[in-house]
């Protein structure tokens, strides 16, 4: 008899960068499969429209604003999720950011920002949230990649090595805590149509056709594409599922 299920029913999920774009996307999964939200991110204002729209979901939701590169907000956001729900069963590492440019323009401080705000904040935020997984007998780690996690590119340096980083970081994090039932998993998606990437759009006018043109399923991703992969890693029909990294791409990396 198969025990597959993609219920999340009582799970508590913190996602970062969970108030819009791609984050927004897979917390409504979530929130659809039953799991009470943490919506963890800087901007007040989005959070609280992000938890109104989820709440409407039938769960429980709450904004914890925090910034991912700062160590304390970090843990603070840990203490209040477990005061609130008593548990922590799934993380998504989700917040990002970019800054385009090539690598002789990229200055030191810049380089900094993207690599703390894309990597060095999946690993504060997947050893904060460590010791509550270990407490509630398993846990679920989404790290969030992109195209960039395996192709390289001239006008994203600290982008593309973060991205790089947060597979391999994920392979660790499966390795060391697959024996304290978490597994950790990376998501790769293609070229999805949120606020990060209209702004790509802005600097680099042909982007969006060379996209329709490059990506098999010639269209864009939508928030709603991510939704899936987030539910079926966060769930128990993943069990045996640890240290990948799943492209969802419409078919982009396919081509090579
Ligand atoms: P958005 O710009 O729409 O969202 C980024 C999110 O990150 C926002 O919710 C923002 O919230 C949050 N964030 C940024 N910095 C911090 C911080 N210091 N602390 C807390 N939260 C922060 O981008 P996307 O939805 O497109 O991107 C989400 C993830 O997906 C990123 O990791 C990105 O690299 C990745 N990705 C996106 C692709 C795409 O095509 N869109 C393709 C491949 C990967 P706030 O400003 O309120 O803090």
């Amino acid at each position: 008899m198969s025990t597959t299920s993609f219920s999340l029913k009582g799970k508590t999920a913190i996602v970062t960068g969970g108030n819009g774009g791609i984050g927004f996307g897979m917390a409504c999964g979530l929130a659809d499969a039953g799991a009470n939200i943490v919506v963890a991110a800087r901007d007040a204002t989005k959070s609280k429209a992000a938890v109104a729209d989820l709440g409407r979901r039938g769960i429980r939701a709450i904004a914890v604003a925090t910034d991912v590169t700062d160590a304390a907000s970090v843990k603070a956001l840990v203490a209040a999720t477990s005061k609130e729900f008593g548990r922590i069963d799934i993380l998504i590492n989700n917040a990002g950011t970019n800054i385009r440019k090539p690598v002789h323009e990229l200055a030191l401080d810049e380089w900094h920002k993207v690599i703390e705000t894309n990597l060095t904040s999946a690993f504060l935020c997947s050893q904060a949230v460590y010791p509550e997984m270990k407490k509630a007998g398993g846990g679920k780690i989404i790290n969030i990649g992109s195209m960039l996690s395996i192709f390289g590119t001239g006008f994203a340096p600290a982008y593309g090595a973060s991205k790089g980083g947060i597979v391999q970081l994920t392979k660790s994090i499966a390795a060391a805590w697959a024996g304290d039932n978490i597994q950790a998993n990376a998501v790769l998606p293609g070229w999805i149509d949120t606020e990060l990437t209209r702004g790509a759009r802005e600097q680099v006018p042909q982007l969006h056709d060379n996209v329709l043109h490059r990506t098999p399923a010639k269209r864009w991703g939508t928030i709603d594409d991510m939704a899936g992969v987030a539910v079926f890693l966060a769930s128990p029909a993943s069990d045996f599922v640890t240290g990948t990294a799943i492209p969802v791409d419409g078919g982009f990396s396919a081509l090579g």
